[in-house]
């Protein structure tokens, strides 16, 4: 039988429950203490008596300060952690333990599509992007159709996207946060999953134009069909115009073959969604031995969410390639910070019920336990908000930290998606390939049919973090090649699309 609690770090003074089912009053632990009372399934016990003004330790760092004295096997309440001060960002120590180059990883590969820009795809998508909410249902109106009535036509395109968003009017265009959500929209239209081209539907009117969207590169606009609704004569004939042009760039994408690409075609978004206190011991440090394995691959991978990075960033700026790396992680907390600071909030709002619930006691522990997904290797690069990620090897590419705000950023970056859950989401991208790791098995076993990975087994001592992360790079090349289907490809999930818009709306 697995023992009822585990430990991270030899140094933790908290446990957490491992069963299912939780741990009864009166049961023994083994470790010479009784538990005192019932404690449920990934809430934490003492593992020895403390006292009121104690830290509590995880991953052998302080988590808070206990406000009352707590005996051996008592539950270790959310409510009795104070949240300690953030670390400052003045004194950060900056590329001091850089951690030595891997050993390279030779070999392994997938099956994608080449892009004349050099990316990369893992499917073969014609994407309608827009300029603007007004346009949308319109041009979800003709996605519709063109999937029914031209597609079939069409047997090596995999599907037809309307690439929908809230952005593009109303909002200050000059202010300097509106560059944010207007490079993440030109560079998810330019995605490798279509080929590096889109159609593009405008409105006319919009403050988003297709020549402000892709002002960076306009030249890359001269090769962009557009189809602006207020030039056409009605709605039938409207649709009309954007099927007769879906037609013909589907007929383009259907030339389209799978080739052997290595392995380092890769550029693969990390993110947690409804963490729980397994998160930072099951799911997450299996991704980090799989975002290892890709580093060695020569693959890009890139983490994100400030506010789940803020509290744990002393332990990431000794692992940046350089000083400069180190300056621009901290760059990007403090943009965060003041961001926050803006809005009358701080790092507290970021727990969940549901974080709570699954055991998860404040920032502190849940960003601890975060960024277990970055592995072990050196920090080569930092992009920030709406900054493309371009640079191979571990990156942080700064995005809230918000599911599908992280989603959409981390979407104009990446062509495969992999999702850690503990409490659970049925999450997906229409895009790109989503991979969802359960933290616990008992998640894995209710959702048969949405979790692609179980981590839970590495709770239970049925596998190590290695043989999960070796599984989870191994399914990562099934599913880039096209040879495995995700849950959420399977069903179709695919959330909407939310740019992060740090600026004003007008
Ligand atoms: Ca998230």
């Amino acid at each position: 039988m697995a023992a009822p609690f585990i430990r991270v770090n030899e140094a933790d003074n908290v446990g957490i429950i491992v069963s299912a089912e939780g741990v009864s009053p009166g049961v023994a632990s083994a470790s010479g203490f009784r538990f005192r009372e019932a404690i449920p399934q990934s809430h934490k016990v003492a593992t020895r008596s403390l006292s009121a003004g104690q830290p509590v330790i995880r991953y052998g760092q302080n988590i808070g300060r206990l406000n009352r004295d707590v005996e051996a096997g008592a539950w270790v309440r959310e409510e009795f952690i104070d949240l300690p001060a953030a670390p400052s960002l003045d004194e950060m120590p900056l590329a001091t333990a850089v951690p030595p180059i891997p050993l390279p990883l030779d070999g392994f590969t997938f099956d994608g599509y080449r892009n004349a820009d050099g990316s990369v795809g893992t499917k073969n998508i014609l994407g309608l992007a827009t300029t603007v909410q007004c346009v949308a249902p319109t041009v979800e109106y003709a996605a519709r159709r063109i999937k029914v009535e031209v597609l079939p036509q069409f047997p090596n395109v995999d599907d037809v996207v309307a690439i929908t968003h809230g952005y593009g009017c109303g909002v200050a265009m000059n202010a300097p946060g509106a560059k944010v959500p207007v490079q993440t929209l030109k560079d998810i239209s330019l995605h490798a999953n279509l080929g590096a081209r889109p159609l593009l539907v405008s409105l006319g009117c919009e403050k988003l134009q297709p020549q402000r969207m892709f002002a960076s590169d306009l030249r890359v606009l001269e090769d962009i069909p557009v189809i602006r609704l207020q030039d056409e004569h009605g709605f039938a004939d409207t649709v009309a115009a954007i099927m007769r042009a879906a037609e013909k760039r589907l007929s383009e994408l259907n030339r389209r073959t799978r080739e052997t690409c290595p392995a380092s075609a890769l550029s693969v978004g990390l993110q947690c969604g409804g963490s729980d206190a397994f998160s930072g011991v099951t799911a997450n440090p299996a991704v980090g031995f799989a975002a290892d394995l890709l580093v060695r691959a020569g693959a890009t991978v890139f983490f994100s969410e400030v506010t789940e990075v803020r509290d744990a960033v002393h332990l990431l700026t000794p692992r940046a390639v350089n000083q400069d790396v180190g300056r621009s992680l901290l760059r990007e907390m403090h943009w965060f910070d003041e961001y926050l600071a803006r809005g009358g909030a701080d790092r507290s709002a970021n727990p969940t019920p549901g974080n709570k619930r699954g055991g998860l006691a404040n920032i502190v522990e849940k960003a601890l336990g975060s960024i277990a997904k970055a592995g072990s290797t050196a920090i080569q690069a930092v992009a920030s908000q709406g900054e493309k990620v371009n640079s191979k090897g571990l990156v942080f590419a700064a995005t809230p930290a918000s599911d599908f705000i992280c989603g959409t950023q981390q979407l104009a970056s990446m062509n495969l998606h992999v999702f850690t859950t503990g409490e659970g989401s049925p999450y997906g991208l229409s895009l790109v390939p989503v991979i969802k790791v359960s933290s616990r098995s008992a998640l894995a076993e209710k959702w048969h049919d949405l979790i692609d990975i179980d981590a839970g087994r590495i709770a239970t001592g049925a596998a190590t973090i290695e043989e999960l992360g070796w599984e989870i790079f191994r399914f990562m090349l099934d599913v880039a090649s096209g040879r495995k289907e995700t849950w959420a490809d399977y069903w179709g999930l695919g959330n909407a699309l939310v740019p992060f818009n740090p600026g004003p709306v007008t």
